[in-house]
């Protein structure tokens, strides 16, 4: 195995057990290995700290598989790392009341740049860096051990591959092709999900808790779900009694399936609406047309992509926020997120209270809001927390 040698006083993230090492960290490489290979990773004065995943193109060099230098990695350690991941989602397998989950969360899960989601009989997974690329034949076969299926989908066209020298690719990797709509339950709501051309693996699984939690706020209520996807949080308010829901996004695709998951879900389809259009001109147009809805979910895309843009991103979340209170009749709820991953809950805090000042309206947090546990963070990896919310009543 190659030796790569770390800067004196560069160990530290690693002996704090966070996985990157930086290519500004490494010293020396002893010899070539190729994109994907098992390094050891020493510091300078020579003690070992683990084995890593190189990868040539990336700024991230290396990612640690393990913090244990005695550690060989081959196929046997990559089957029981998913192993590992699949068991520990045993529970919604048991539970039966939801059967799409994400079953390995790359980092959080100790296999750096492998996703993959479980949507009802299918697999969709995505790989995003040189080590789980090297390894996807043996967790392709891992996966089909442990987590039986009639299929499993690559959705590997997400452009962080780019860095890693990786081209993009989609694709049957294993088993059956899946259906272009694959129909799931989650907490009792039923929803068609498209693995070849939806949203990340297909769904925003990570939004499961958050849409069973807005289900108790939603009875008898106009609900307004801003960047709706697949109707997602309003498909959950119109099964728990809500009186209507207005769903907004850009996309026609996605209010195509919100449609469809509508009609799955409920025979009263007419107390829902699907606008196309940008939600900061739709919300400006309800404002000024003195609309008012009692609970209001945003869930946007990620407005930061880098620390230079995160200014700009946050501008961007206090003006739909404040939009978005302004819309609440009094003692309504928002329940708001940021799925930027560079937006700390702290920050998110302070946007929305802004949003709140703005607004002149008293606001109260009920909850702080995390993505499931599915989606578990690495204690050592706080970038492992990216999706972050407030539940709030504003009066
Ligand atoms: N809440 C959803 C996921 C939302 S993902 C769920 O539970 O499934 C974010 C969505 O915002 C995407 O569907 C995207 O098409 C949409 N979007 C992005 N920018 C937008 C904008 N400016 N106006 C309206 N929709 C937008």
């Amino acid at each position: 195995m190659t030796d790569i040698t770390l800067h004196p006083h560069r160990d530290f993230s690693v002996l704090r057990r966070h996985p990157w090492i930086f290519s500004g960290a490494i010293a020396r490489v002893d010899g070539a290995p190729a994109a994907g290979e098992a390094v050891r990773v020493l510091s300078s004065d020579g003690a070992v700290l683990g084995v890593g995943a190189f990868s040539p193109a990336s700024q991230i060099r290396v990612r640690m598989w393990t913090f244990d230098g005695g550690q060989t990695v081959d196929e046997a350690f990559v089957r029981d790392r998913v192993a590992r991941a699949v068991g520990a989602r045993a529970l919604f397998v048991a539970e039966d009341a939801t059967d799409a989950y994400r079953l390995v969360n790359a980092e959080a899960d100790g296999v750096p740049g492998l996703v993959v989601d479980r949507y009802g009989e299918w697999l969709s997974c995505q790989f995003t860096t040189a080590g789980a690329e090297r390894w996807k034949k043996e967790i392709v076969s891992a996966l089909q051990t442990y987590s039986p299926c009639r299929g499993i989908y690559e959705r590997s066209d997400v452009d962080v591959r780019e860095h890693e020298g990786l081209a993009p690719f989609t694709g049957v990797l294993a088993g059956e092709a899946p259906p272009e709509r694959i129909g799931i339950v989650e907490n009792g709501c039923r929803y068609l999900v498209d693995v070849r051309e939806g949203h990340k693996t297909g769904f925003y699984l990570d939004q499961r808790d958050n849409r069973e939690l807005i289900k108790r706020h939603a009875n008898g209520c106009d609900v307004l779900n801003a960047f709706s996807y697949t109707g997602g949080f309003g498909i959950a308010a119109v099964v728990a009694g809500a009186a209507s829901v207005t769903h907004v996004d850009l996309s026609g695709a996605a209010l195509e399936l919100a449609k469809a998951n509508t009609a799955l879900n409920t025979c009263h389809v007419g107390a829902s609406s699907f606008l196309q259009g940008n939600v900061f001109e739709v919300l400006r147009a309800f404002r000024d047309a003195g609309r008012s809805f009692d609970l209001v979910v945003l869930d946007p895309p990620k407005f930061a992509e880098s620390k230079g843009s995160l200014m700009k991103a946050a501008r961007g979340y206090k003006d739909i926020n404040l939009l978005g209170i302004k819309l609440l009749r009094p003692g309504g709820v928002l329940a708001t997120f940021s799925c930027s991953g560079l937006m700390t809950p702290e920050l998110f805090h302070k946007v929305v209270s802004d949003a709140a000042v703005d607004a002149k309206r008293d606001i109260q947090v009920l909850r702080r809001l995390q993505q499931a546990e599915d989606h578990p963070e690495g204690l050592c990896f706080p970038e492992g927390l990216y999706l972050k919310g407030l539940l709030c009543r504003a009066w």
